[in-house]
């Protein structure tokens, strides 16, 4: 009896569909927003399952639209629900919903990659970092445009433990172009490996949960969808700042197809360029010849260590970009062309 009783609060009263909402408030989808829809319920509600039990939990849905996903966070038992929408046309739709669910749903309009999700929710829900993760979830059938800037973003707020993290090891579920999640959850070696699979793997356990084929979209995009979900590592891999992983990962994959000496050597001017990369080399005991593809995530900790060494030896290293030393370089070769012109007239 008590169970029927807790499903049934769960339960939501008789709603228009979200085909009758879109048609009822002349949803249209914007492309400039990517907007492709989930109309239908049992997918909505497989993507919810992977984030685990919401019963009473606290989430942030980015981008709810028609509301279609906020339908299922809801059902599955969510006490404190905030979705941040950017186009003001949905909110009615979900004021509707929200009436629905009485004291369980906020909605904000703002933009995700500006809002301020960590003044979203109540300080007492936070666990300490190596705790179990705070009841409180990130779910997200994300914009196509946002969603890759929103995940590096989010990376870096994890490993410097700010916004949603400072609740503790705050788990997110989100959609990727199915591509991307590919990327995100490629292993050591494999075609798809890239700085987005290391980026993610340092910081977290990572899951292509299943992919959702284009057409279950409205209206439907050129790709298939894979929906990812993320656990921050109570220990993180690699134990660096993460701009400094950036930079290591940024150059170490600027040669795809080379050997990775290639790219790591452009962390060094050039003066010193061939030293330094052979100590780096050296000091991390990583083999030149590796592709960065095959460059394990150990390998990258060794290097970002190694590199960190050679930061606090060499002064200015860490600010050090081969960009500015080639444009500097193309200038002054410029500049002696135009005196030597000088010279001869
Ligand atoms: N959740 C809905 C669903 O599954 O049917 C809609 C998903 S649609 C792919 C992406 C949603 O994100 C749209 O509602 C869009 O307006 C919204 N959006 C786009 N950019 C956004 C941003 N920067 N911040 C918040 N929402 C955004």
């Amino acid at each position: 009896m008590a169970a029927t009783q807790k499903l049934a609060c769960f339960r939501l009263p008789p709603l228009p569909t979200i085909k009758e909402i879109i048609k009822l408030y002349n949803l249209r989808a914007e492309k400039q927003l990517s907007q492709n829809f989930l109309l239908d319920m049992r997918l909505t509600d497989k993507i919810v399952r992977q984030a685990g039990n919401l019963k009473d939990a606290h989430v942030c849905e980015v981008g709810p639209g028609p509301g279609g996903l906020t339908r299922s966070i809801l059902k599955a038992g969510a006490a404190n629900l905030l979705v941040v929408e950017k186009d003001t046309r949905f909110i009615p739709g979900l004021q509707l919903l929200s009436e629905a669910a009485p004291g369980r749903m906020r909605i904000a309009h703002g933009d995700i990659l500006t809002y301020r999700l960590e003044r979203g929710f109540p300080a007492h829900i936070a666990k300490t970092w190596e705790d179990v993760p705070p009841n409180l979830h990130i779910i997200g059938n994300l914009p196509f445009s946002v969603s890759t800037p929103l995940i590096i973003k989010w990376l870096e707020q994890m490993s410097n433990r700010t916004g949603c993290f400072m609740f503790g090891r705050t788990r997110l579920t989100l959609t990727f172009q199915k591509e991307v999640a590919e990327r995100l959850t490629a292993s050591t070696g494999s075609r798809q490996r890239s700085r987005l699979s290391v980026m993610a793997q340092y910081l977290c356990t990572v899951k292509n949960c299943f992919t959702i084929p284009g057409c279950a979209f409205v209206p439907k995009p050129n790709v298939d969808v894979g929906v990812v979900h993320f656990t921050p590592l109570a220990q993180p891999q690699i134990q660096q700042p993460f701009k400094l992983v950036e930079r290591i990962v940024k150059n170490a994959f600027q040669f795809r197809r080379k050997h990775c000496r290639r790219g790591l050597e452009m962390l060094f001017p050039e003066s010193q360029r061939r030293e330094l990369t052979e100590e780096l080399l050296r000091g991390a005991d990583v083999d030149p010849t590796l592709r960065p593809t095959e460059i394990s995530i150990s390998e990258f900790r060794a290097l970002a260590d190694a590199y960190s060494k050679l930061c606090e030896e060499n002064q200015g290293l860490i600010d050090y970009d081969f960009r500015e030393e080639l444009k500097l370089k193309h200038q002054a070769k410029r500049q002696l062309g135009s005196n030597h012109k000088g010279l001869k007239l």
